[in-house]
């Protein structure tokens, strides 16, 4: 993929277009406070702007930004010293399946719990002195928050999955003057940001951090949730908690209301493909293979009878490797070693979806004059894009434009 279409371009004109994540790692490395950011309800999603009088142009906003892509096979080298041998999964010392040894907290989180139990392990076991998550605040239960936890009480509202965006790395901004010892919780477009960071500012780079990707095949932006409250018929206003899959698994979408009952939807209700984030159709990182430790669902025959879920785990560090051994000695998660097989077989699909990556990057790079680039010898080298990517994208736009358009008791023929 070549690498031309974005050199140009500079923060505001990312920040402004498809292309931004809303990762948030611009504002939180700008060492002048340059940048504001406000939720826009048009897009979805928090939009960055630079205050131009108060920018003293360092570029560093630019370097760091994961919106305009990555070279994989640079961060391979850097990370890991080797091409992965598998460059849908990425390098590895050990993958597993496991969850949470708290009961309660397996069956009430997204998953397995595994990721809420290792935050609970480092606080409690004082491996870290605080851990980055991201919450639905009681203030604005609808809307993502990010936060320090410094300790395991706090981090009972961060469970579970929001299919939704947060700007996970504003917290930067926090922990460049604490300069303490976290653990940061994000998506692999997180983990980006958080590395490019690292390589481009000295004092990124001092901090001891240990970073958890979830995997991620795509994610919505908050017109979807609006857009489910209006087909329901669920009063914004009236939501008190949010919780998109919880209680056993694969777990349920959980309304609660200030009035009448909970209001309750499975996930095959509400994940319309077709709502993804623009965004994630051209990512090409599914299973956070730039973070110590990764993880996910288990979407395998042997666990679909599970009413309490599990995890596949991905430790590709030695310092996630560590973290998790010790959390296992702790009593606090199961682990159980599986293989690289087993952890592609987990989303298969979504790692399938990554083989026409270019094709579908050509084909956005006409349509909307600018794309990501992404740098990945291993990748299959074909970069025009076919009938395929026509296809999907045309499907894109008329569902999108039929849902906005449509009463939402006339959208549920065209759902899928
Ligand atoms: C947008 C999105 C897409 C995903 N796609 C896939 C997929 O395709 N395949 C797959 O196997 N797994 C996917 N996952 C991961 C899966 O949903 C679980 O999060 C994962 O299995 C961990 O489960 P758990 O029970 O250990 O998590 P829990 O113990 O419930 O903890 C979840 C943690 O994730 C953090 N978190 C939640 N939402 C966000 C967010 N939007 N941004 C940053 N941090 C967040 C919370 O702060 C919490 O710490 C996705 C997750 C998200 C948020
Ligand atoms: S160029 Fe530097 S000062 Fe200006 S917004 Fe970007 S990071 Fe901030
Ligand atoms: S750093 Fe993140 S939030 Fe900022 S412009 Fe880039 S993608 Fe958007
Ligand atoms: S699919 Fe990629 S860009 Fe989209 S939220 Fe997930 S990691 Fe970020």
């Amino acid at each position: 993929m070549g690498c031309n279409s974005t050199s140009k371009i500079r923060i505001d004109s990312i920040a402004d277009s498809y292309l931004c994540t809303g990762c948030g790692t611009c504002y939180g490395i700008c060492p002048a406070d340059a940048i504001k950011y406000e939720l826009n309800e048009r897009k979805g999603r928090n939009v960055f702007n630079v205050i131009k009088s108060e920018c003293v142009q360092c570029g560093q906003c630019y370097s760091v930004c994961p919106g305009k892509g990555l070279n994989i096979d640079d961060q391979n080298h850097l990370l890991f010293g080797k091409l992965p041998k598998n460059p849908f999964l990425g390098n590895y010392i050990q993958c597993y399946t496991g969850f949470a040894s708290n009961n309660l907290l397996r069956y009430k989180a997204t998953s397995g719990g595994t990721t809420t139990a290792l935050l609970n392990c480092a606080l409690s076991c004082h491996l870290a002195d605080g851990v980055i998550s991201t919450h639905f605040p009681e203030s604005n239960p609808t809307e993502t928050e990010p936060f320090i936890a410094y300790d395991t009480v706090s981090l009972k509202r961060s469970i579970g999955s929001k299919y939704c965006p947060s700007s996970v790395n504003t917290i930067l901004k926090t922990i460049l003057k604490e300069k303490k010892r976290y653990i940061i919780v994000g998506l692999p477009c997180h983990i980006h940001g958080i590395r490019l960071a690292q390589q481009a500012n000295q004092q990124v780079n001092k901090l001891d951090l240990v970073l958890i990707s979830l995997f991620c095949g795509m994610n919505f932006d908050y017109r979807h949730i609006r857009w489910l409250f209006r087909y329901f018929g669920v009063d914004r206003e009236d939501v008190v908690d949010l919780s998109y899959r919880t209680n056993g698994y694969p777990g349920n979408m959980v309304i609660d209301r200030q009035i009448g009952d909970k209001f309750t939807c499975s996930i095959e209700e509400y994940s319309i493909e077709s709502m993804k984030a623009l965004r994630c159709t051209v990512c090409p990182d599914t299973f956070g293979e730039f973070a110590d430790i990764s993880i996910g669902d288990v979407w395998l025959p042997e666990f679909s009878k599970e009413d309490h879920g599990q995890n596949m785990i991905i430790a590709r560090t030695p310092k996630g490797q560590n973290l998790l051994l010790e959390a296992s000695k702790n009593g606090h998660i199961h682990l159980t070693p599986s293989t690289p097989e087993k952890a592609l077989q987990t989303n298969e699909s979504v790692a399938k979806f990554k083989k026409n990556l270019y094709g579908r990057i050509s084909f956005l790079r006409l349509i909307t004059g600018t794309s990501p680039c992404y740098t990945q010898s291993q990748l299959p080298s074909s970069r025009i894009f076919a009938l395929p990517e026509v296809k999907f994208y045309l499907k894109r736009i008329i569902k999108h434009t039929l849902f906005s358009i449509l009463p939402p008791r006339l959208i549920k023929a065209f759902r899928r």
